[in-house]
């Protein structure tokens, strides 16, 4: 049995039973040895001259591509893909919008978007139709044309800033084409071209994807509200039927948590011979009904876990059916659903797992979507209950703070952040960093890194905000309990206690990072500054994937710090590194900086906001 490493103790207890089942923390091992080329970034295969690789004896490709060249395609290419998956999410959530019926749980945002947009119908299904219709038409605006939503979702010295660097976005799909197109066999061979454009995508993707899609979720499924809640895997109660979704679409799930409120659905667990049915979450999607769980009418379990918690939770046996609709959905659930008869249900081909049935999603009858579901989840529970040990470990907690969202956030600090502002002038908070993003298992193990670091910045006085899988991490470690201000340094711990916080707010999944940058948008009106002039830095520590890339891009255009964990696998080019560590601070004021200890990364990030302070004369 392979050591597991995560930062969550009572998981890695429950796996060291579960000897019988494999996990993606058995198969760290086998991949312990990395390719230095994949990781530098400097290697090729877009045609059959290659795979080519950067050598000290090879300094080009046969093509003659320098490192240069491939590692700027090989991220604009990660960063195009990353984009695209968002972009996927937020159309989506455009086209439920679209064919929703009111009355609306989050009606009052509807209302503010019509006024911040101009919309011209004047009843809720007309304002709904018409946003919908205007977010769907700046997606697939051609380049040449650039998105017309931008404008009003941005901060005015940044757009302003983005108009000069000439990287406003064009049509959002268009632009990841041209990405595609641009970085295939013997086209653009130009790297700073090609930053630009990972920019551009950057934009697109935080203001369309990260913010309009939360948006969208808090009008059909309502906006976050401050409470607490339990959280990890004792939120499973194998008395009820428990549905299992793992992706990033509230949207395509919110008639399936509307009709489990129904009698009929009761009615139907009951014949089943359970207690009801419930909606355990995991991975993103679960953080965002854990953020609107207030308007879940009581079927939301909890959020039991990020994305390698997925395995383990599968392996308690307390979970009937996993609905799938997005990443991150690891291909490793297949094999222990099968063990634990878990039927599996993807309602999106985009994350089709193999031995899932697929329902496709059809707009317009998300009601009978939601009752085949709900029926399978009772025939699987039927079926497989009598079959299978449910052995649920005390694991997570009670009491975690969950819900806070750049409105919720601003009516608890009495309607306006001016608190927050005088907090951060006398010191008692010295700034905010933003850590947010995934978990993996390689930057020193699960959630590892961002305990640590998490930490360490509290323990600098530094409140930190979270959105991604960091959150249901650190939840899950206890970081979101008001006892965790214990950890944090004197002044932060005072005013914790004052206000009744802990040190780390949940924002929820990796999507409210878009609500993260309209808090520092609104902090930074406040002081009549621009984003990068605040003491303010971001980190995604465990970052995972190519959408944290598309969110690292965003938070670059942003103008903010960017601290990785691990490297960006472009390291094989110093004029790529260049750019992104340094001179694109005299653009955009961003730069990435990547520190593998979280005792020096902490540091780093406090001398920035140490630096900002200054510059502000606070
Ligand atoms: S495109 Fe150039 S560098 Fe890439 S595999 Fe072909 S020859 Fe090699
Ligand atoms: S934060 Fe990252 S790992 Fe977690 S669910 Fe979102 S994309 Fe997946």
């Amino acid at each position: 049995m392979p050591l597991l490493c995560s930062a969550d103790e009572k998981l890695c207890a429950f796996l060291q039973e579960k000897e019988d089942v494999e996990t993606s923390f058995d198969r760290v091992p086998g991949q312990a040895v990395k390719c230095g080329f994949g990781l530098q970034g400097v290697c090729c295969r877009l045609c059959s001259n290659g795979p080519c690789r950067i050598t000290l004896k090879a300094a080009r490709g046969i093509c003659g591509a320098t490192a240069d060249t491939m590692v700027a395609r090989n991220f604009l290419r990660a960063v195009a893909a990353g984009a695209a998956c968002y972009l996927h999410v937020v159309e989506n959530a455009a086209n439920v919008l679209k064919n929703a019926e009111p009355p609306f749980p989050g009606e009052a945002v509807l209302e503010e978007l019509a006024s911040r947009f101009g919309l011209q119908a004047q009843d809720p299904r007309g304002k709904a139709g018409e946003l919908a219709n205007r977010i769907l038409a700046d997606l697939y605006r051609p380049r040449s044309a650039k998105m017309e939503l931008a404008e009003k979702l941005s901060c005015a010295p940044r757009f302003k800033r983005w108009q000069e660097l000439g990287i406003l976005p064009g049509g959002a799909k268009s632009e990841v084409f041209d990405a595609l197109v641009k970085t295939s066999t013997n086209l653009s061979s130009d790297p700073a071209d090609m930053l630009l454009h990972a920019l551009r995508l950057g934009i697109a993707t935080g203001l369309y994807s990260l913010m309009l899609t939360n948006k969208i979720n808090d009008i059909l499924a309502g906006e976050p509200e401050l409470g607490t809640v339990r959280v990890g895997f004792s939120v499973v109660d194998p008395e009820f039927i428990n549905i299992m979704v793992i992706g990033h679409q509230h949207a395509l799930l919110a008639a399936l948590q509307r009709e489990l409120t129904a009698p009929r659905a009761e009615e139907s667990a009951r014949q089943a011979g359970a207690r009801g049915f419930r909606i355990v979450g995991a991975t993103c999607v679960g953080q965002d009904m854990e953020a609107r769980c207030a308007h879940a009418g009581g079927v939301f379990a909890g959020h039991a876990g990020n994305n390698f918690t997925s395995e383990p939770l599968l392996a308690t046996g307390g979970i009937d059916l996993v609905v799938t609709e997005f990443n991150c959905a690891l291909p490793g659930i297949e094999e222990i659903c099968e063990k634990s008869r878990v039927r599996q249900i993807c309602i999106d081909d985009v994350a089709k797992k193999q031995n899932a049935e697929y329902l496709p999603y059809d707009f317009k009858k998300s009601r009978e979507t939601a009752w085949k579901i709900i029926e399978a989840a009772a025939e699987s529970y039927r079926n497989r209950r009598s079959q299978v040990a449910v052995t649920v470990p005390e694991h997570g907690c009670e009491g975690s703070l969950a819900g806070v969202g750049e409105k919720s956030l601003k009516k608890f600090l009495g309607g306006s952040y001016k608190p927050l502002l005088d907090l951060i002038a006398t010191g008692r908070i010295r700034g905010l960093a933003g850590v947010v993003g995934c978990s993996n298992l390689t930057t020193k193990g699960h959630d590892v890194f961002t305990l640590e670091l998490t930490r360490e910045l509290i323990r600098r006085d530094i409140l930190v905000l979270t959105a991604g899988c960091t959150s249901g991490g650190l939840a899950n470690c206890g970081m979101m309990l008001p006892e965790a201000a214990a950890q944090a340094g004197e002044n932060l711990q005072s005013v914790c206690s004052e206000l009744g916080i802990p040190p780390v707010l949940n924002f929820g999944p990796c999507l409210a990072i878009g609500r993260l940058e309209e808090v520092a948008a609104e902090l930074a009106a406040a002081l009549k500054v621009d984003l990068p002039q605040l003491p303010l830095a971001v980190s995604a520590p465990q970052w995972l994937e190519e959408q944290a890339l598309a969110d690292g891009a965003f938070a670059l255009a942003l103008g903010l710090l960017v601290h990785l964990g691990s490297p960006p696998f472009t390291g094989g080019s110093r004029l790529v590194t260049d750019i992104l560590t340094r001179d694109l601070e005299g653009l955009t004021g961003g730069k990435v900086l990547v520190e593998e200890e979280p005792v020096r990364a902490a540091e780093a990030l406090c001398d920035h906001i140490m630096k900002k302070r200054a510059a502000l004369g606070i």
